[in-house]
């Protein structure tokens, strides 16, 4: 029979602490949460394939036997990936946020569900548990009986795929299977296959605090068509800057504050303006290059703080949609990103309304190696 694995890596990490996708985190080492679980399953004998669900660029990089996109829900991206596992084949279904998962632990989930055609790892409830309500403890649980459900889950891929497609709010595997009336055998998991969580979950290591400023000033263009782009927020009605991008002077200095933290260089040396390729680009770009390589890095991005001198157009309501805009894209939370705005009093060539200019500094939490040779 042969054996399939699917790591679920498709989900939205909401609990992260608006720090960045979790999957992505690096690992004391230097292997990203996902890489971690992926190779546990890669390198296992006994596992003929690996297919990854989910869509970050950096899946492409593994040795997968595919990358399909995720559903809206777990049970939805599971149904997906087990559809393209060989038929007939025993499938694994892991969450890469489990990057602690032993190769002992994937041969006892193997023999388990080869012996049983289906089987969950748990782990017995640690802590005390207490059914509560309005907040009055009203008995104390017995705990004898109850275990903690972790990944890899395995089962035959036909019962498998009826049973997931019957029950799309299933949270897991195992009930899915449980719904549909299938016998799911319990072996032993490990305390140690913990999943991810929080920030709190991953190894820091020793942290230090790095922060980089950044400066940009554009001239506002002759010509009438051209969009204002602030923050990556178009200002309608107001005129363009003139510039080889699309001369978004806050993201353009964004950019700069994030290399800056990171001994990244400028944003110059990594996006030339005299290459065709980002003529007119949308400068969210470069603020996406710089993140990924604060990721690289091993870092996280801490705080932002953007301000824009201008004397028009004033930022109003933009100012939240701007914050909003940069919030997504970075993955961080929008407490961490702080928008102001200044005049020039009339002085200078802001003032006369020449163009317009912004400054940023950005704080990037590094591993403290990171400055080591
Ligand atoms: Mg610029």
């Amino acid at each position: 029979m042969s054996v399939f694995a699917v790591l679920l890596a498709a989900g939205e990490s909401r609990r992260f602490d608006g720090a960045g996708n979790k999957l992505l985190q690096r690992l004391p080492g230097g292997r990203r949460v996902w890489e971690a679980s992926f190779d546990a399953l890669r390198n296992h004998p006994k596992v003929d394939g690996v297919g990854i669900v989910g869509s970050d660029e950096s899946f492409a990089k593994a040795n997968a036997d595919f990358v399909v996109p995720g559903g809206a829900t777990r049970c939805e991206s599971s149904l997906i990936g087990v559809r393209q596992a060989p038929s007939g084949a025993l499938v694994l279904v892991h969450d890469a946020a489990r990057p602690w998962a032993s190769q002992q632990l994937i041969s006892t989930v193997i023999e388990g569900a080869k012996q049983s055609g289906a089987c969950v790892p748990v782990v017995p409830v640690i802590d005390t548990l207490k059914s509560v309500e309005d907040g009055v403890v009203g008995r104390t649980v017995d705990r004898s009986k109850l275990y903690c459900a972790q990944t890899p889950q395995a089962a035959i891929r036909e019962p498998l795929l009826e049973a997931l497609f019957a029950s799309p709010d299933a949270t897991d595997e195992a009930s899915a299977l449980e719904f549909a009336g299938i016998t799911v055998a319990a072996v032993p998991g490990e305390p140690a296959n913990k999943k991810v969580t929080t920030r709190g979950d991953l190894p820091q290591g020793l942290l230090i605090s790095s922060t980089g400023t950044g400066f940009d000033i554009h001239a506002f263009s002759a010509d009438p068509n051209r969009k204002l782009m602030l923050g990556g927020v178009h200002f309608k009605g107001s005129r363009g800057l003139e510039g080889h991008s699309d001369a978004d002077v806050l993201l353009h200095a964004l950019t700069d504050a994030l290399l800056g933290a990171i001994g990244g260089g400028d944003i110059g040396v990594l996006f030339p303006n005299t290459d065709p390729a980002n003529k007119n680009v949308d400068s969210m770009t470069f603020v996406r290059r710089a993140r990924d390589l604060v990721c690289d890095a091993g870092g996280s991005i801490v705080s932002i703080d953007l301000t824009l001198l201008a004397e028009a157009p004033k930022l109003g309501e933009k100012r939240a949609e701007i914050r909003k805009r940069i919030s997504q894209e970075l993955g961080l939370s929008e407490r961490r990103i702080n928008i102001k705005a200044t005049t020039m009093e009339g002085l200078g060539a802001i003032g006369r309304s020449e163009g317009i200019a912004a400054m940023a500094a950005a704080t990037v939490a590094l591993p403290i190696s990171y400055h080591e040779e």
